[in-house]
């Protein structure tokens, strides 16, 4: 019988499950877990496994690199979990208490979190968007998601190259924090997307699909609306959240690791149902719905779950009007950016945003609690309030990043105040504008 033997982090051969784990009697050393259809796993240091004709033995996980040993993090063995459901609703309440997201974002990070268990289910692995600043509610974010996600790896910088020379099969979640362009991380999306597809290192093909958490301060869509991304914005907390720390860190951890590896190792190999669909969802929500829900075939109860977030995310976030909210957003900053004041209430942008949307037919008055996520969403700041409320701090850079929006949103050229300087940088070319500008020097304006 021809026998292979693997060196690998992982993987499902034939109807078997092979998942290196962390030792939780030996700090800092992975071993095998094995599973084979209706008998229970075991763990042991080199499984050999024999599937038809082929055998295979797997190599002791003990030469494995201690930096990727100490920058991953491994799943824990297997322990029991309830129902689907029930892990469900433990995952979404760990996020609920440790962070400021609201009920919607964070059944959809339960969601994200689960499906990263179940990759090989899903054509398109999970991508989550992270729009805002760094503040601090984002930092706790990413922490809380790296204790709840599959094999999660942390990245400084993040460059195509590098994740060539990520060993072969260790298809970690990657958490992108800074990256040095979008060229740059679209060819990272692209390189990570597809399950089926390769990329060649040092001659040899390698699967780099894997799930990513992409941190980044402007709209998603912005850059990189071709690709599917769960878009978070993370909001400000309304008061004080429990301390999170290494210790409440791995506490989570340490408690979620081993049910999501037994999440894994009871699903793995449960036949697919029907694929998910649902037309009246937007395309770009569709695409999210074949990325998570494949993995959660098994609970038709959560299915619907799902497709009843996705439903509220599409209403809230996709609906055709989106465009037009926002550019009147964009429009209003544009407006309120002309004054000499340095600051801007959100109570100003709304009431501002009213006025622009009054006459194209919005007959519903948007309030200062949903512009405000509308206003973050484009990448300003929010966080900071005095006794008339939130503001956005007009730094030059953010009256730049307005004009530069304000182009991207084509409603530069009809809000143009002449003597602006960053109007002039961005307004795209107008031979009236030119004639008015002429017509202020020589006024002596
Ligand atoms: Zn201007």
């Amino acid at each position: 019988m021809p026998s292979t033997h693997v060196k690998s982090f992982g993987e499902i051969f034939g109807n078997c499950l092979l998942e290196a784990i962390a030792d939780p009697s030996c700090d800092g050393q992975l071993r095998w877990l094995a599973k084979q259809p209706g008998e229970n796993h075991v763990i042991c240091q080199s499984p050999g496994l024999t599937q038809g004709d082929h055998q295979r033995t797997y190599q002791p996980l003990d030469d494995v690199d201690p930096y990727v040993l100490r920058a991953v993090r491994f799943p824990l063995p297997p322990i029991p979990y309830g129902s689907a459901r029930e892990l469900f609703e433990s995952i979404s309440k760990i996020i609920g208490e440790n962070t400021s997201l609201t009920k919607l974002q964070t059944f959809l990070m339960a969601f994200s979190a689960l499906a990263t268990w179940l990759p090989e289910r899903s054509e398109v692995p999970v991508c989550v968007a992270i729009i805002g600043p760094a503040s601090a509610e984002r930092r706790r974010l990413v922490r809380v998601l790296q204790c709840l996600f599959r094999r999660p790896l942390h990245l400084a910088e993040c460059k195509l190259s590098s994740l060539q020379s990520l060993p072969r099969t260790l298809n970690p979640s990657l958490f992108i924090e800074y990256w040095d362009s979008h060229s740059q991380l679209r060819k990272i999306l692209q390189a990570t997307s597809l399950r089926d597809a390769y990329v060649i290192s040092h001659g040899r093909p390698i699967g780099t699909h894997c799930a990513k958490v992409v941190c980044l301060d402007e709209p998603w869509k912005a850059s990189f609306a071709d690709w599917p991304a769960i878009e978070i914005c993370v909001p400000p907390a309304d008061g004080p959240l429990p301390i999170f720390d290494d210790r409440a860190e791995e506490q989570i951890a340490q408690k979620f690791q081993g049910m999501l590896m037994m999440y894994r190792l009871q699903n793995y190999n449960e036949t697919l149902g029907l694929p998910l669909d649902l037309p009246e969802l937007t395309p770009h929500s569709r695409e999210l719905l074949r990325s998570v829900g494949s993995s959660l075939v098994v609970d038709s109860e959560l299915q619907e779950t799902l497709i009843e977030t996705l439903r509220t995310y599409d209403s809230e976030f996709e609906k055709p009007c989106e465009d037009l909210v926002q550019s009147a957003t964009v429009q209003a900053l544009l407006e309120l950016c002309h004054r000499s004041e340095t600051t801007v209430h959100v109570q100003e942008i709304t009431d501002r945003l009213n006025r622009i949307l009054e006459p194209r037919g919005e007959l519903l008055p948007l309030k200062e609690r949903s512009v405000a996520p509308r206003v973050r969403k484009l990448g300003f700041d929010t966080h900071e309030r005095d006794r008339s409320g939130f503001f956005v701090r007009l730094l030059q850079s953010t009256r730049t990043r307005i004009h530069k929006l304000a182009k991207d949103h084509n409603v530069l050229a009809r809000n143009v105040d002449l003597l602006c300087t960053d109007c002039k940088e961005f307004r795209p070319f107008d031979e009236q504008i030119d004639r008015e500008e002429e017509l202020i020097k020589a006024i002596g304006l």
